[in-house]
């Protein structure tokens, strides 16, 4: 490689500084898309339809003289499932199948109990009316993230689900089509960016307004969905890609490169870190990555990613890589090392854990089961991978027996009274018997 990928050391004085320097993003790039973001979604916002073409037509170089053009018919979805090879179609069946599986055990059921007195308490789950599901698909396509998007929230129960997915110059990926009849996707839009996502929260003439948007995308997708939270709820912030390895030196260099690489194909601004304790072994993977990049089919977005975010990190000990890796909070955390479960209790924050040197996290991304939208940069510190749970919501239940009523009406009146809150007070008062 011509430019080198970043070698640290966690015993140099200056290794915290330089650590944070690595996972900080580019102050200037947030900036501009930060502008860009608020623009496209106040166009979208206020000129609907009009304004997600012509979005699509920069962006995408997809011109089309009415939205009606951007939507995929359920037809054409069944089209793609019958049309793409058998081997694809039981791929995307048989991944389907260990995700709803997976996926089936997050389902929380709503739950009532009863108080001596006849008081019920309890907890009603709901899944929401309406999904919007991003797919990114700008540098490549992702039949796996419609699986993941879609599966839960069809086991949540949601009602209806709004796809998006972005066609760069009309090209229509089948896979992609073919997963979201396999899920049962609802409706389909080939739009994407930040102009998908403002369609998504505010609604256009033709595009619906959902409840919450989910699903992964690049540093414009996740700009938008941080901009429009509120106005819907999201998921997660789950941006360009990370992943981080820590090996104690015995495993095949080469399967090391291949998962830094796995994580850097998906972008140029993706991360990929390897953290280990034997600094021969940094020496042997930094060998393979260099015998290796030559052979990869995205050699050019691999480069950039590992020699701008990517880096090679010693340490005195595996106790030493979990904390490194606690800091960094990485969407991926591979344990290549001999006894992952021993390790498990010092990592605190990542968004999926691939234990032991066979758990490729590429099996992750496609058919293991659990889901493969993560949080990223830093995220997994407070959020947690996309699930069932983010499709249903609960509501209170309330309900007091008249003893009940008199008993804690008793005590809500002594508080509402140190508030000041004479109608609370009142209320409460009116049902306590004499
Ligand atoms: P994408 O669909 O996220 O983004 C494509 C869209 O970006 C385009 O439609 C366009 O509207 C917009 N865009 C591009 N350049 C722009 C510009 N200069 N100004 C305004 N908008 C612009 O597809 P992608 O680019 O391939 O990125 C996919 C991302 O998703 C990658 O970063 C990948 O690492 C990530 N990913 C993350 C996960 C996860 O779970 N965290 C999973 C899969 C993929």
């Amino acid at each position: 490689m011509t430019d080198k990928i970043t070698r640290l050391n966690a015993s140099q004085s200056d290794f915290d500084s330089a650590l944070a320097k690595l996972l900080a993003w580019d102050d200037s790039v947030d900036h501009q898309v930060n502008e860009s973001v608020r623009h496209i979604l106040h166009e979208v916002k206020t000129r609907g339809d009009a304004a997600v073409m012509e979005f699509t037509e920069k962006f995408d170089r997809l011109k089309v003289s009415s939205m009606a053009e951007l939507e995929i018919s359920q037809d054409r979805l069944q089209a793609a499932l019958e049309k793409i090879p058998q081997d694809q179609r039981e791929g995307l069946e048989k991944a389907a199948e260990r995700i709803r599986d997976y996926h089936e055990r997050q389902n929380q059921q709503s739950w009532q109990y009863e108080d001596e007195d006849g008081t019920v308490l309890g907890q009603k789950v709901t899944p929401l009316d309406r999904a919007g599901l991003y797919v990114p698909g700008g540098k490549a396509a992702y039949p796996s993230s419609v699986l993941m998007n879609a599966i839960p929230a069809k086991v949540a129960g949601v009602s209806q689900l709004i796809m998006v997915v972005p066609t760069p110059d009309g090209v229509v990926n089948d896979m992609v089509l073919a997963a979201a009849a396999i899920a049962g996707v609802d409706r389909v839009f080939a739009l994407g960016g930040a102009q998908a996502v403002g369609a998504l929260a505010y609604g256009t003439e033709t595009v619906p307004a959902v409840d919450k948007i989910v699903g992964p995308g690049n540093i414009f997708v996740a700009t938008a969905k941080r901009e429009v939270f509120g106005v819907v709820g999201i998921d997660m912030i789950a941006g360009p890609s990370e992943i981080l390895v820590i090996c104690d030196g015995n495993t095949d260099p080469d399967w090391i490169a291949m998962d830094l690489f796995s994580q850097a194909e998906h972008d140029e601004q993706a991360q990929s870190i390897l953290v280990s304790p034997d600094g021969d072994f940094l020496d042997a993977v930094e060998a393979s990555i260099n015998k290796l990049l030559p052979t990869m089919e995205r050699e050019d977005m691999i480069r950039t990613s590992m020699t701008s975010r990517g880096a090679l990190i010693q340490v005195a000990d595996l106790k030493e890589a979990a904390e490194v890796s606690n800091r960094v909070a990485p969407e991926h955390l591979e344990l290549s090392v001999e006894d992952p479960q021993a390790m498990l209790d010092d990592i605190r924050h990542a968004g999926a854990i691939f234990m032991g040197r066979h758990t490729a996290e590429a099996l992750g991304d496609y058919c293991a089961g659990p889901n493969h939208v993560l949080p990223t940069s830093g995220t997994a510190r407070f959020s947690s991978p996309l699930g069932v749970y983010d499709f249903q919501k609960r509501s209170s239940l309330i309900g007091f027996s008249p003893e009940g009523a008199d008993r804690m009406g008793r005590v809500a009146s002594v508080l509402a009274r140190g508030e000041g809150l004479t109608a609370h007070a009142r209320s409460a008062e009116y049902r306590i018997k004499d």
